[in-house]
């Protein structure tokens, strides 16, 4: 059973690199982000709640997310182990994760920090668009659709840029974000479960290496 936590800064390749490992090891894929987003489109109490933190960049209640978290990693679904991306972002993230995983009795066993720097990060972030219909992301320089204008995954042709990928929230985002980085890679070096992977490569030779990471099962 892998139960892996994703680190990186926004834009250092998590959700990408997530699709590959979903694909390899059939891990069950949580990005808070993704279900934040998905909670605004449909206007549910959740998403109407978070939506005036996730506009300006900033980081939605700790109390919020981790019960968002709690009621995902509860379902049945996740039968061969989880990915979490974009969470725990705190360090009080960090100890409910652990409090609600022992609980589950589905401990972590694996954080991978995907190192990227600034420059690179704002780059890529201001060039990436998203499906508006199923949320696959996109970017201008390095990940146009196969068939132009037309969703790989769902065949919409139907696009959006991220309110909080505009160049006005980039810097505060990446900002809130790597104050909150360092702490957590601190407290996963800690407990042994860190192991760090370069995310400036190509896609390709970051999932070698992550593969590496996860025991490069066939
Ligand atoms: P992401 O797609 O991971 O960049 O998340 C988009 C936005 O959702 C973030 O900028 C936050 O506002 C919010 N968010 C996602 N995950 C968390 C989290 N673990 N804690 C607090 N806010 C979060």
């Amino acid at each position: 059973m892998i139960n892996l936590f994703l680190l990186g800064l926004p834009g250092a390749g998590k959700g990408t690199v997530s699709e590959q490992i979903v694909d390899k090891y059939h891990l069950t894929h949580i990005s808070t982000g993704d279900m934040f987003r998905e909670a605004m489109a449909n206007e549910t109490k959740v998403g109407l709640e978070a939506k005036s933190y996730i506009d300006k960049g900033d980081l939605v209640p700790d109390e919020v997310t981790a019960k968002l978290v709690e009621e995902r990693l509860s379902q049945s679904d996740i039968k061969e182990g989880y990915i979490l991306d974009g969470f725990p972002r705190t360090i009080v993230q960090a100890e409910a994760l652990e409090t609600i995983t022992k609980r589950l009795n589905k401990p972590l066993t694996k954080v991978i920090s995907l190192e990227v720097n600034e420059k690179i990060l704002i780059n890529r972030l201001s060039a990436r668009f998203m499906c508006k219909q199923c949320g696959a992301t996109y970017n201008k320089i390095t990940k146009m659709p196969k068939l132009k204008d037309t969703c790989d995954r769902c065949g919409s042709h139907d696009f959006y840029q991220r309110e909080d990928d505009k160049p006005e929230v980039v810097k505060n985002r990446l900002e809130v974000n790597e104050k909150m980085n360092t702490p957590l890679k601190d407290y996963y070096q800690a407990n042994g479960l860190l192991t760090s992977v370069n995310g400036e490569q190509t896609p390709e030779k970051v999932f070698e290496n992550v593969d590496a990471v996860l025991g490069n099962k066939q």
